[in-house]
């Protein structure tokens, strides 16, 4: 049997990765990581305890008590913590906003590294987050970094958002956007960075069939070197 690569997806929030990662893992017949649901699902179970989500050793503690599970079904992918099905509320906004905060912290982030290559199995693997190609899996065999202007992702997730009902206005998303795009960069903890030896791919003016042709032709050529 063909041994599966490493793809690692990174860029800012909300520049479509898990919606090309999903693609790339279903066509590749991978395995697909969203690490953003899990940094999601600790921050929903921090709240949920009351848990300062600038407290690392708190945070850590926590993170080593629950159980995040990720099953990929057809309807998309299930986040469960502790068996609670929290597929949609680690999206509410009060999630958002607070996610990069937990994420910044270097001893939850070291915890979520362990776990997260521990889920990188040797059938292939779709990973996408802000640190895969740089901190996570340093020798994945192919490297995206993707991005997008800030209108152009506040204006895809507005449509997301329509989608489910979620009712924003763009200034705010925007904002959202904007705002977690420092934290993420600015953090001292494995910032978000592309790493050096990865692919740039600018989608602000693509759609989604050619970011994910444009990754699967590259995944193609890696796999057969
Ligand atoms: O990908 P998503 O936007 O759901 O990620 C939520 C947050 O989790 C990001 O804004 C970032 O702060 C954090 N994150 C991270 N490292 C990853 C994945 C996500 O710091 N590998």
């Amino acid at each position: 049997m063909e041994k599966g690569i490493q793809i690692a997806i990174d860029g800012p929030a909300a520049a479509g990765k898990s919606t090309i990662a999903k693609i790339t893992a279903n066509k590749l017949g991978y395995t697909y990581i969203d690490t953003g649901a899990m940094y999601r699902a600790l921050t929903y179970k921090a709240l949920k305890e009351h848990i300062d989500v600038y407290d690392d050793d708190s945070l850590s503690r926590l993170l080593e008590r629950i159980v995040i599970e990720l099953s990929p079904t057809e309807e998309g992918q299930i986040v469960w913590v502790d068996g609670e099905d929290v597929t949609e509320a680690i999206r509410s906004q009060e999630v958002t906003s607070n996610v990069s905060a937990t994420a910044a912290q270097p001893q939850v982030r070291e915890l979520m590294v362990e776990k997260q290559r521990s889920l990188a199995t040797t059938k292939g693997v779709v990973m996408d987050g802000r640190d895969i190609g740089t901190a996570v899996l340093p020798n994945a065999e192919l490297k995206i970094f993707m991005t997008a202007s800030v209108e152009e992702r506040a204006t895809r997730r507005f449509a997301e958002n329509s989608k489910r009902g979620i009712d924003r206005p763009m200034e705010e998303l925007c904002q959202d956007i904007a705002s977690r795009d420092k934290a993420d960069t600015e953090r001292i903890a494995s910032p978000l960075k592309q790493a050096s030896d990865a692919i740039f791919i600018d989608t602000t003016s693509m759609s989604i069939e050619q970011v994910a042709d444009t990754i699967i032709q590259y995944a193609e050529k890696r796999r057969h070197l």
